[in-house]
């Protein structure tokens, strides 16, 4: 299922699925209004909420189904229950680029990170399609793209191994890593850089992991005003989806909701000599197929 958080007008968000080349919403709250109002409700349901959104697709009557044109997308997960979890490195070429850049704080000898860099963005930063990046906020003028895959967690839990990893994801978004490179690297840890509100585009839907098929052969480009920037199959990632979650729940506890941007692939803005930024009337586009195109205009 093409699962989505939308809003019409100015009621509150609801949730639903996207029918694919339909162009329509299934509006859950009129499907079914037994079921949770919004995605983090829907994701600690498990397969029985997934149950029940399917159920919901097959029996929707035309009461139900909203043209997707009246409505506008947010976030799927527009309020994370914390913060996004992010990996840092985790393409070789990107890891090369950003070590050659002079603008990681963080770097060794080696660009290659023996282990998965892990850091988060506050959930304060998430913004849905459509929804400005707010250069503004931005004091150094730094402002760069960083187009990721999301993984959005469904059962938690402490100790996940490699070979069970994938029980444990509920579906794929995509992510846009928003990152001011001097902050990045005036304060060596990257939380402000990666934090500032806007910084987390989300969208424009989340792909259930039973109808994703295998997430190695998923593709990721990334444009910026039509000019292409990005361009990598999940496949190259260093460390896979299932390696990131053994690693990352191996003490700490994963719960359902959590979301990882697993890195981005080379292509971004300080891998430029000299390095190009965003800035306002840019607009940035990053597809994921099969998931769909996560566009942001830059203000
Ligand atoms: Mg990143």
């Amino acid at each position: 299922m093409r699962l989505v958080t939308f809003q019409q007008g100015a009621a509150a968000p609801r949730i639903g699925a996207l029918e694919r080349g339909a162009g329509q919403i299934v509006d859950f709250s009129v499907a079914d209004p037994d079921m949770p109002t919004d995605m983090n409700g829907l994701i600690e349901r498990g397969n029985q909420g997934l149950q029940m959104a399917r159920a919901a697709v097959d029996n929707a009557g035309d009461e139900a189904r909203i043209d997707a044109a009246d409505a506008r997308l947010l976030a799927p997960i527009p309020n994370p229950l914390r913060n996004v979890l992010a990996v840092g490195r985790n393409y070789h070429e990107h890891a090369r680029e950003f070590h050659d850049s002079g603008f990681d704080a963080t770097a060794g000898a080696d660009a290659v990170p023996e282990f998965p860099i892990v850091f988060t963005k506050p959930n304060t930063a998430v913004v849905g399609p459509g929804a400005p990046i707010l250069t503004s906020l931005d004091p150094t003028n730094s402002v760069d793209y960083e187009g990721e895959l999301g993984v959005i967690i469904g059962p938690g839990g402490r100790g996940i191994s490699k070979a069970n990893a994938l029980d444990h994801v509920y579906g794929y978004t995509v992510i846009n890593d928003v990152t001011a490179r001097t902050l990045q690297h005036r304060h060596k840890q990257w939380f402000i850089g990666k934090g500032l509100d806007s910084f987390c585009p989300m969208g424009p839907l989340l792909l259930t992991a039973d109808e994703a098929g295998d997430v190695r052969d998923f593709h990721l480009t990334t444009r910026v005003n039509d000019e292409p920037r990005q361009d990598a199959k999940v496949a190259a990632l260093i460390f896979d989806v299932p390696t990131l979650i053994a690693a990352i729940s191996e003490g700490i506890t994963l719960i359902a909701g959590d979301i990882i941007a697993t890195g981005t692939p080379v292509g971004v803005g300080i891998g430029f000599d000299p390095p190009v930024f965003l800035k306002p009337g840019d607009v940035v586009s990053i597809t994921i197929d099969p998931i769909g195109t996560l566009e942001n205009p830059v203000e």
